[in-house]
């Protein structure tokens, strides 16, 4: 393994692969370390697969910054590298008095944080855009920004465009240990042996404090928070046609009723506290009667409809709402946590703010110049389980990638 390499990234989930892909563009020549056999495979393979516009990320956030940050740049790279979008948009619906007034607050508060494009609509528009939501709504909101794409496809390609320049990854590789050289580098042990670096970031997820602590800087505890989906064919596709999101709360997002870049329509993700941190969590059937029960109210045609299966997810949620990054100077180590129910939406913009972080306050040079052009990312699905990207083949590690690829055909 490389002896002179300028970043170690611990993590090879979405904020993981989005940093290798910025550092490694910046001409930082990095290697990406993750403990399991495949990439991905934690808690960002069990997300909803959305990018949000950060309607619900707080004023003067980190989080919301990187949100922006990631808007900006996220749909001209997946243009670039030709990877599966659609910008369906959201409606954001009210069926009470309460959730109204709450409605109203998102709008105000939506504009107030710049998120301009975002309107306000009456019960009779919101019929008229999804005719088959249920009797009995106050008001809604049309959110057109709000995307679908393929979670794993995405950082997957911004992985494998990395490692086709500079970057190198490793995985089945757990980092156990950390030193502070006197040359000002790091050396981290792991199970492959040491591995030195002038400097490692730690985009670790659901392990993110025990990794900080093992570098003595801990800022933040992990409170791992479960999600639950159900996911119906495509046969369903025609019920909604945008993602139908019900009024935020101060925890969570809510149960979403969407509709995969696939064409599956996806009702989840609840959210309940576990200790556990084991990835994928148990599916729940007292869950999932829950999750029919909200099919039944809001899209009440859709639960008369055979689900295909279900997953689960897992949120590295902190006793925080923001996002905890921080550089630590004097150990040459940037913590990226608590990347909760973001991470996909926001993750370019978190790896450009890891990028300054590593210029400005641990003032590590890159070795080489920038790249500077992203090309098309040459990629087809193989059979039901795996991708061709470029040179290499990976096994599907998120559910909406296996239903939608699988189902293509019967459906
Ligand atoms: C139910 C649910 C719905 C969500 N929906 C959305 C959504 O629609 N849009 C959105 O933007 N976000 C969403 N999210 C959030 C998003 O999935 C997370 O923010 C994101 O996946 C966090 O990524 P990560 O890279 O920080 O962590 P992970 O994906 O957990 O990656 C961390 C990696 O670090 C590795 N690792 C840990 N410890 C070690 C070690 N000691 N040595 C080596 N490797 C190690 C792990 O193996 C893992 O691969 C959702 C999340 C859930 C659970």
């Amino acid at each position: 393994m490389a002896d002179d390499l300028d970043v170690i990234i611990i993590g090879g989930g979405v904020v993981g692969c989005a940093t290798l892909f910025e550092l490694t563009n910046n001409g930082y020549k990095c290697l990406l370390l993750d403990k399991n056999k495949d990439v991905l495979s934690e808690a960002s393979s069990g997300n909803s697969g959305m990018l949000h516009t950060g309607f619900d990320a707080e004023l003067h956030s980190i989080e919301l910054y990187c949100i922006k940050m990631c808007q900006k740049k996220v749909f001209p790279l997946l243009k670039n590298l030709g990877l599966p979008y659609k910008q369906i948009g959201a409606t954001m619906v009210a069926w009470t008095q309460q959730q109204k007034v709450k409605l109203d607050g998102v709008y105000k508060g939506s504009i107030e944080k710049g998120i301009d494009e975002i309107f306000q609509l009456s019960a009779s528009d919101v019929y008229q855009r999804e005719g088959h939501l249920n009797s009995g709504l106050v008001g809604g909101l049309w959110i057109p920004k709000e995307t679908v794409l393929d979670p794993w496809l995405f950082p997957l390609a911004l992985l494998q465009h990395s490692i086709d320049g500079i970057g190198m990854v490793k995985t089945g590789c757990e980092v156990f240990g950390f030193s502070h050289l006197n040359n000002n580098s790091c050396e981290l042990q792991t199970s492959h042996g040491p591995i030195t670096a002038k400097a490692v970031v730690n985009c670790s997820g659901l392990h993110g404090d025990l990794v900080d602590k093992m570098a003595g800087c801990q800022s933040y505890s992990i409170y791992p928070r479960k999600g639950q989906f159900t996911v119906y064919g495509k046969n369903t596709a025609h019920l909604i046609n945008s993602s139908i999101l019900p009024v935020p709360t101060e925890k969570t997002k809510g149960v979403i009723v969407f509709k995969t870049v696939y064409g599956n329509v996806i009702v989840g993700p609840t959210a309940e506290e576990t200790e556990s941190r084991s990835v994928p969590p148990d599916i729940d059937s007292v869950i999932t009667r829950r999750l029919f029960t909200h099919t039944k109210k809001t899209v009440p045609e859709l639960s008369q409809y055979l689900p295909l299966g279900h997953y689960t997810g897992l949120r590295p949620a902190t006793q925080y709402k923001d996002y905890q990054i921080k550089a630590y100077r004097d150990r040459n180590w940037i913590s990226v946590g608590g990347i909760r129910s973001t991470g996909l939406s926001g993750c370019l913009g978190i790896a450009s703010m890891v990028k300054s972080e590593l210029c400005t306050s641990l003032n590590t040079e890159p070795s080489y110049g920038p790249v500077t052009s992203i090309d098309q990312m040459e990629w087809s699905f193989k059979g039901n389980n795996s991708v061709q990207m470029n040179q290499n083949v990976y096994d599907f590690t998120h559910p909406i990638t296996k239903y939608g690829t699988q189902y293509r055909s019967a459906l």
